[in-house]
C-alpha cells in the first residue's frame, strides 16, 4: 500500500548522473554552481543541494534570501547566491549569512556597502551585466563604473562577474552570441584594467547544451539537472529526469452511456465505461489545462484524463484497462511499463514549458527520495579565490577553449 495521496519520487541517482553528463560538457575544472531556486524546481532544494555537494558542486545558486537561509540553516556552508536580486529587506539576512549577491545599479551598492560596514562583514558581490535579458543587471556601458565602484568599497568583495543568456536555444541563437559580444567586450576592458576577479559565468542549461564558447569558469546549469532540456535539442537523451509524480486509485465508478463527469460537464462518456478518481488536482500541480488533453499511466497502459482538473481530484477513464483496483499506482510522470510520461509531455499539453510543471508541484505533495549512496562523480577540489584578478579565461579568440594562466 501507498500511504501517500500524491508523491514525487525524487531519484539522487538521476541527480548525480546528469551532474556528471554536465561536467562532461562543461569541461576540466568549470565550477558548476547548480541551481536551486523555487526549491530545486519543485524537486526539494535541502536534499537536492546536500546530495549535489556530495557531487561537486562548487556553489548553489537560489532566488530570494530566505531560500539561501534555508540552505544555511541546514548546514551548507559552500557559496550560495541569490540569482536575481533581493529586495532590501533582504539584505541583512543574506550579509549576516555570508550569502553572495548580484549587483545591478550603485544606489544598491552604496546600501550593500554602508550595511555590511554597519554589521562589520565584506558582503560578496557578483556584477551583474545585462547584455540583452532587459530585466536585471546593469547595461555594459555602466559595467565599469560600477566595478569600480565595488573595488573602492571597504566592505565588498568582488565574487564574481555574471552575465543571463535570454534565448531558451542558447547559443544557437544569434542573440546569444550578441550578449557574449557584450559581455566579452566588458571583460576585457575589466581585465585591461586589473579589474576582473571572481567567478565569470554566463551559461545556464540551455549554453550547456549548445556549447556556448567560451564558458569561462563557472557554469550555473540549473533544469538540465532535472533532467530536462529547456527545448528540443540534442543532448536530452543523455540526461535522466529525476521526477517521477504519482498517485493512487482512490474510487472507481462504472457509469453509463451519455453521463458527464466533472466541473461544467466538458465531458460525456460515448459509451459505457469505468472512471478512476485520482486524489491529485490542480493544487498539486496537475495543469487544469490538462483537462480532457492529459494522459496517466495505470498498470502500464495510458488513460486519459476526461473533464476538468480541479483542485483535488483528477478523473481518468480506465474503461479499456482491465483490473484496474482501487491503490494501483497511477503514474502522472515518469515512467511505468513500456509507457512513459515526460515534464515536456505535460508541457506541451498544457501550453506552457517543463520549467512551470515541475516547479508547480505543489506543496502537499511529499516527495520521498531515492538512491544517492553512490556519488560517481568526484568532488570539484576546493578553490580560493584570488584577492586580485590574475587568471584569464577562455577566451573566444582561442577556439580550442584552453585555459591560459597569465
Ligand atoms: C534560473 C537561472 C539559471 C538556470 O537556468 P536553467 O535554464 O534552468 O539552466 C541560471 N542563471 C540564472 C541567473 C537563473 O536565474
Amino acid at each position: 500500500m501507498n500511504p501517500y495521496r500524491v508523491w514525487a519520487d525524487i531519484d539522487l541517482d538521476a541527480l548525480t548522473h546528469n551532474l556528471a553528463v554536465i561536467r562532461r560538457r562543461a569541461g576540466a575544472g568549470v565550477r558548476i554552481m547548480l541551481v536551486v531556486k523555487a526549491d530545486a524546481y519543485g524537486h526539494g532544494a535541502v536534499a537536492i543541494a546536500h546530495h549535489a555537494v556530495r557531487c561537486g558542486v562548487a556553489a548553489l545558486g537560489v532566488g530570494s534570501s530566505a531560500e539561501a537561509l534555508e540552505l544555511r540553516n541546514s548546514g551548507l556552508s559552500l557559496p550560495i547566491l541569490v540569482l536575481g536580486t533581493i529586495i532590501d529587506d533582504e539584505a541583512v539576512d543574506c550579509l549576516r549569512n555570508g550569502v553572495h549577491l548580484a549587483l545591478h545599479s550603485s544606489d544598491r551598492r552604496a546600501m550593500l556597502q554602508s550595511l555590511a560596514k554597519s554589521l562589520g562583514v565584506r558582503a560578496k558581490i557578483h556584477l551583474n551585466i545585462d547584455t540583452g535579458m532587459g530585466r536585471l543587471g546593469v547595461l555594459p556601458h555602466r559595467a565599469l563604473d560600477l566595478l569600480r565602484e565595488v573595488h573602492e568599497a571597504s566592505h565588498l568583495e568582488l565574487a564574481g562577474v555574471m552575465t543571463h543568456i535570454s534565448a531558451a536555444e542558447g547559443a544557437d541563437a544569434a542573440s546569444t552570441h550578441e550578449q557574449q559580444r557584450l559581455f566579452e567586450g566588458v571583460l576585457r576592458e575589466a581585465r585591461a584594467q586589473r579589474m576582473l576577479g571572481g567567478w565569470i559565468h554566463m551559461a545556464n542549461s540551455a549554453a550547456v547544451f549548445t556549447d556556448l564558447r567560451p564558458r569561462y569558469d563557472t557554469v550555473r546549469p540549473g533544469i538540465s539537472a532535472y533532467g530536462v532540456l529547456p527545448t528540443d535539442m540534442p543532448g536530452s537523451d543523455e540526461l535522466r529526469p529525476a521526477m517521477s509524480l504519482l498517485s493512487q486509485v482512490v474510487f472507481l465508478k462504472d457509469i453509463p452511456r451519455g453521463y458527464a463527469v466533472g466541473y461544467s460537464s466538458t465531458w460525456r462518456a460515448e459509451q459505457a465505461t469505468r472512471i478512476a478518481t485520482l486524489p491529485v488536482g490542480y493544487n498539486d500541480g496537475v495543469p487544469w489545462r490538462l483537462g480532457n488533453k492529459g494522459e496517466v499511466i495505470v498498470r502500464g497502459v495510458r488513460a486519459p484524463v476526461v473533464g476538468r482538473v480541479s483542485m483535488d481530484y483528477t478523473t481518468i477513464d480506465v474503461g479499456h484497462i482491465p483490473g484496474v483496483s482501487v491503490g494501483d499506482v497511477v503514474t502522472l510522470i515518469g515512467s511505468a511499463g513500456h509507457e512513459s510520461i515526460s515534464s515536456e509531455e505535460l508541457a506541451r499539453k498544457a501550453g506552457t514549458i517543463a520549467y512551470e510543471i515541475t516547479c508547480n508541484v505543489g506543496k502537499r505533495v511529499r516527495r520521498t527520495y531515492r538512491g544517492g549512496t553512490n556519488v560517481l562523480i568526484p568532488a570539484q577540489e576546493p578553490r580560493t579565490l584570488p584577492g586580485v584578478p590574475h587568471f584569464d579565461f577562455y577566451s573566444a579568440d582561442d577556439p580550442a577553449g584552453v585555459r591560459r594562466r597569465l
